[in-house]
């Protein structure tokens, strides 16, 4: 059985995962989730309307970042939705500032909840199981509060 991410190019995986992102080489402005930038069809333009850049390359961004606003998901989404438990379990979101200068948004790590978050607590980079099918687990980042200790829980 392998384990693979959900979304290959989002994340990298190990003891020390990060998000991967687009920074354009002429403002620095960062993009989540990446844009492929070696399309040889057409250039990638800058998403900063100020920046006519079209040089970019794909950078780790920082695994620690403290929660800008958080909420739960009670309610199923409808399809189309990534797998998730069956029958469904409510899961925390949380909208992550990193001091990279971008805000990005993912799951709260298994057995955290609301009421682990609060706005400008750390929280690190994890990568965990979301589901398992027949080719192995399929993996996806979250976020794992940092304790005020540094202990874990
Ligand atoms: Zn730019």
């Amino acid at each position: 059985m392998t384990a693979t991410p959900v979304i290959e190019g989002w994340f990298t995986t190990g003891a020390e995962p990060h998000l991967l992102a687009t920074r354009c080489a002429q403002c620095s402005n960062l993009v989540f989730p990446p844009v492929p930038v070696d399309d040889a069809r057409a250039p990638l333009f800058c998403r900063n309307p100020a920046c006519d850049g079209t040089e970019h390359t794909t950078v780790p961004l920082s695994r620690r970042g403290t929660v800008w606003s958080y909420t739960d998901a009670q309610y199923q989404p409808p399809a189309p939705y990534l797998p998730a438990s069956d029958p469904y379990r409510p899961f925390a979101l949380a909208a992550v500032e990193l001091a990279d200068g971008i805000v990005v948004l993912g799951q709260v790590a298994e057995g955290y909840g609301t009421s682990d978050l609060r706005v400008g607590a750390e929280v690190e980079l994890v990568v965990e199981t979301l589901h398992a099918d027949d080719s192995g687990d399929r993996l996806i980042y979250r976020w794992k509060p940092v304790a005020a200790d540094g202990g874990e829980r």
